[in-house]
């Protein structure tokens, strides 16, 4: 018996049991701020649940010893300053707001990770050579106000405050009222724009059942796919259902029902990586007894390959235009959404994969088949992502759960990771 490796294991599974403690304790805790009468939590931006939530980090990165800060748009960072000169900053962390009745692990895992990993780095190695970051990002979801990433898209360039102008929530307040309100906006405050960050790593539960389903403890995401969203709007002509007979019919949904599932028939024949969904239609005048003039429904489509998510929009509207054409219906297409697929960076992806043999646990390369800030990062920084599982695949819903066990493999993974990032003499000049 190798003495030296006993040692080690029994470390490493003290570790784990501390790590999925702390991390068990601290998802219940930042899920008190905005925990609503569903069980669930609601922390949209500027709201005072969200500031609230974010007051607690702020409180609790201090706590750990970091250095806290905010920025004009209301991100929260918790730093461990480096010891040599070199001005680069590695950043972890995942977004503070969540949908409406969301769950307690969506964003605020990646959170939560970052912050038990920097105080276990800082209690046991002390200070880094390279600047080591934890962000709590102010919001990815778009739940309020009709913009996604505002957080990491400030930080990027990706968004700036020129483009909420005007912009306005359910409720009619403003985007601008709402963030002046949290004490947020004002250009005297520190700019959010960042060219310091050498990279990102966003720790997030999966939201889908690969992982579970397969028996691997983690996920390491190689690309964020695209996404094209597009309204259709067939007409055709309002008939009495009673006394119109079938071959003198010009019927809106029969032409959208026969698009949706040669839709569907494309989408399985194209590859496993693109998905195709009709998630919302409606019909006029929706009546029981009389033949729909008008049909909208949506279509979402993703794929990883840009080009290969092209193709396949273009063939399906003009598949749907010889299905109206033969039928006599009018088709209008309107494209209102156009996210290019990000792949993110390989030589991380492989340092990721490295320590998860390491410490021997099953991963699995994959693909994110929902946006996260990490596609915002990428063009901006060497940026990788790690899923945990999703019990069930559940998310976007109270009933969200991943085990403390799985949550800690997350975090003995980023530990490494940032270890190596942050505290070993040679840094990877690649990133
Ligand atoms: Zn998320």
């Amino acid at each position: 018996v190798d003495n030296t490796e006993a040692k080690f294991t029994t470390n490493e599974n003290n570790l784990k049991r501390d790590l999925a403690a702390g991390a068990a304790k601290l998802i219940e805790w930042l899920a008190v701020f905005g925990r609503d009468s569903h069980d669930g939590v609601t922390r949209l931006l500027y709201t005072q649940e969200w500031r609230a939530g974010q007051l607690a980090v702020a409180t609790k990165m201090k706590e750990y010893g970091l250095y806290v800060y905010d920025d004009q748009v209301g991100n929260v960072f918790g730093r461990l300053e480096g010891t040599l000169p070199d001005n680069k900053t590695i950043l972890t962390g995942s977004h503070l707001d969540t949908v409406n009745n969301g769950g307690k692990y969506d964003g605020a895992y990646g959170i939560i990770a970052g912050m038990i990993a920097l105080d276990y780095l800082l209690q046991t190695y002390g200070s880094p050579k390279r600047s080591l970051e934890v962000v709590a990002l102010c919001e990815e979801e778009g739940s309020r106000f009709p913009l996604t990433f505002w957080g990491s898209g400030n930080i990027t360039g990706h968004h700036d405050i020129e483009q909420i102008k005007g912009m306005k929530d359910a409720d009619g307040i403003l985007f601008m009222e709402a963030m002046k309100e949290s004490g947020y906006g004002d250009p005297s405050l520190k700019p959010t724009r960042r060219n310091d960050i050498a990279a990102f790593i966003e720790l997030h539960i999966e939201q889908g059942i690969l992982l579970e389903r397969r028996g691997y403890r983690l996920g390491i995401v190689e690309a964020i796919v695209g996404q094209k969203r597009f309204t259709f709007t067939i007409t055709g002509e309002t008939g009495h259902a009673g006394t119109t007979p079938m071959t003198l019919r010009k019927d809106a949904m029969a032409g959208a029902s026969e698009m949706i599932l040669q839709l569907e028939k494309t989408a399985l024949r194209v590859d496993k990586q693109l998905v195709a969904t009709v998630g919302r239609i409606t019909a006029e005048p929706n009546a029981a007894n009389v033949i729909p003039g008008k049909v909208t429904f949506t279509v979402d489509a993703r794929h990883t390959v840009e080009n290969d998510l092209n193709q396949f929009c273009i063939g399906m509207i003009s598949r749907f235009q010889e299905i109206a054409a033969t039928r006599e219906l009018h088709l209008d297409c309107h494209p209102w959404m156009d996210e290019k697929p990000v792949q993110l960076n390989d030589n991380l992806a492989g340092k990721l994969e490295q320590i998860c043999q390491n410490h021997d646990i099953s991963h699995h390369r994959m693909v994110s088949g929902a946006g996260h800030d990490s596609q915002i990062f990428q063009p901006h920084c060497p940026t990788v992502m790690l899923f945990v599982p999703s019990h069930r695949g559940i998310s976007h819903s109270p009933l969200e759960f991943t085990s403390p066990e799985s949550m800690a493999d997350g975090i003995l993974v980023l530990i490494d990771l940032l270890y190596q990032l942050g505290y070993e003499e040679n840094f990877d000049e690649n990133l």
